[in-house]
Protein backbone atom coordinates (compact mmCIF):
# COMPACT_ATOMS: atom_id res chain seq x y z
CA UNK A 1 0.00 0.00 0.00
CA UNK A 2 1.11 3.46 -0.72
CA UNK A 3 1.47 6.20 2.17
CA UNK A 4 -1.43 8.62 1.79
CA UNK A 5 0.14 11.97 2.51
CA UNK A 6 3.89 11.38 0.63
CA UNK A 7 2.63 8.45 -1.62
CA UNK A 8 5.46 6.42 -0.74
CA UNK A 9 5.00 2.51 -1.13
CA UNK A 10 5.08 1.24 2.51
CA UNK A 11 7.36 -1.25 3.30
CA UNK A 12 5.37 -4.51 5.43
CA UNK A 13 7.17 -6.19 8.39
CA UNK A 14 6.53 -9.34 9.24
CA UNK A 15 2.81 -10.63 10.65
CA UNK A 16 1.23 -8.37 8.13
CA UNK A 17 2.67 -5.18 10.62
CA UNK A 18 3.61 -2.19 8.30
CA UNK A 19 6.22 0.32 8.81
CA UNK A 20 3.82 3.12 9.46
CA UNK A 21 0.47 3.73 10.59
CA UNK A 22 -3.23 3.58 9.87
CA UNK A 23 -5.16 6.46 10.85
CA UNK A 24 -9.08 6.09 10.52
CA UNK A 25 -10.87 9.32 9.56
CA UNK A 26 -14.96 9.32 9.94
CA UNK A 27 -16.20 9.76 6.30
CA UNK A 28 -19.83 9.70 6.76
CA UNK A 29 -21.32 7.39 8.68
CA UNK A 30 -18.24 5.13 7.99
CA UNK A 31 -14.47 4.74 8.93
CA UNK A 32 -11.97 5.20 5.82
CA UNK A 33 -8.44 3.70 6.91
CA UNK A 34 -5.76 5.45 5.37
CA UNK A 35 -2.10 4.44 5.56
CA UNK A 36 0.56 6.67 6.51
CA UNK A 37 4.58 5.48 6.27
CA UNK A 38 6.65 5.49 9.04
CA UNK A 39 8.47 9.17 7.82
CA UNK A 40 5.04 10.91 7.94
CA UNK A 41 4.13 9.95 11.31
CA UNK A 42 7.58 10.89 12.40
CA UNK A 43 7.21 14.21 10.83
CA UNK A 44 3.34 15.68 11.26
CA UNK A 45 3.13 13.19 14.86
CA UNK A 46 0.09 14.37 16.61
CA UNK A 47 -0.72 16.55 13.80
CA UNK A 48 -0.94 13.34 11.41
CA UNK A 49 -4.93 13.48 11.50
CA UNK A 50 -5.11 17.12 10.73
CA UNK A 51 -2.96 16.65 7.78
CA UNK A 52 -4.11 13.84 6.50
CA UNK A 53 -7.72 15.47 6.40
CA UNK A 54 -6.71 18.26 4.55
CA UNK A 55 -4.61 16.62 2.17
CA UNK A 56 -7.86 14.12 1.09
ZN1 LIG B 1 4.63 9.16 3.76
Amino acid sequence: MKCAICGKEIEEAFLEKIKGTIVKIKVGEKNAEHYVCDGCQKKYREKLKEKLEKSL
